[in-house]
């Protein structure tokens, strides 16, 4: 779940609070895009400057619903090759319950970015996948984080490569397992163009049989988002043969729940 601090998402974080109780969800974490590490963009992250701020708001949130949910704090950081040594300094600031890696670049262009839709065609769209799986290797290698974000968020505008891509699916798997991180179910994909869960079915499949461990995201940038399609998400996680998802705290897992 989002914050305002990152210029794209909007309602307090109480207000978020709120929806979960009365959606029935009893723990929720917040994870808010970091600062960016290679450039400066308030509308696609907070700042350096507003990490206390971020904390102390969910602090707040904590001791005001401590007595109907559990408030987690985690971040979602981009994964940038060359800025690791930033990353980390920006992970180990403060004691999170769970870090999220993300790619949302491939380079500097921004894929995933409304306003930068159009580089979609000039692209070759086989290759954007690869760079893009690529990229979702080496951040599961860098060792900077637990769980790795919208694992096929390439798809979000509907683009779709004309080769199969079950070999960088496979070798993601594999990495994935070596490396112990954990994959999210994100459901705000049926919010997107591509209108599918991330990950899909099909490369669910794959890194179930690989032994991956999944965890549930809603994404939210609304207070309405909260736990949205979490049917959904289950049923997708049944489907890929999944009988169990892993909860967070102080960066292990903590709990393994039945689907
Ligand atoms: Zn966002
Ligand atoms: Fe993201």
């Amino acid at each position: 779940m989002h914050t305002p601090l990152c210029g794209h998402a909007s309602g307090e974080p109480q207000a978020y609070a709120q929806q979960a109780l009365k959606v029935g969800l009893k723990e929720i974490g917040f994870s808010d895009h970091a600062p960016l590490v290679s450039h400066k963009d308030p509308t696609i992250s907070m700042d350096y400057a507003q990490l206390p701020v971020y904390h102390q708001m969910i602090e707040s949130v904590r001791a005001e619903f401590k007595d109907s949910l559990k408030v987690r704090v985690g971040i979602e950081a981009d994964y940038i090759p060359g800025f690791e040594d930033k990353t980390k300094a920006i992970i180990d600031g403060y004691p999170y319950d769970y870090v999220y890696g993300s790619v949302h670049f491939i380079e500097k262009w921004g894929f995933d970015d409304p306003i930068q839709l159009k580089e979609w065609n000039i692209r070759d769209v086989n290759e954007v996948y690869r760079d893009y799986h690529k990229l979702l290797r080496q951040s599961a290698l860098s060792g900077l984080f637990d769980i790795l974000a919208h694992v096929d968020l390439v798809k979000k505008f509907d683009f779709h490569p004309t080769e199969s891509m079950t070999e960088e699916i496979n070798e993601n798997a594999r990495v994935f397992k070596n490396s112990g991180i954990v994959i999210e179910i994100n459901t705000s994909g049926l919010r997107k163009p591509a209108k599918e869960i991330y990950p899909s079915l099909h490369d669910l499949k794959i890194y179930r049989t690989q032994g991956v461990p999944i965890t549930f995201g809603s994404d939210a940038h609304k207070p309405h988002e909260v736990g949205c399609d979490f049917d959904k998400g289950r049923e997708l996680a049944l489907a890929a043969g999944y009988k169990e998802y892993v909860m967070f705290a102080r960066r292990k897992i903590v709990h393994s729940v039945s689907l």
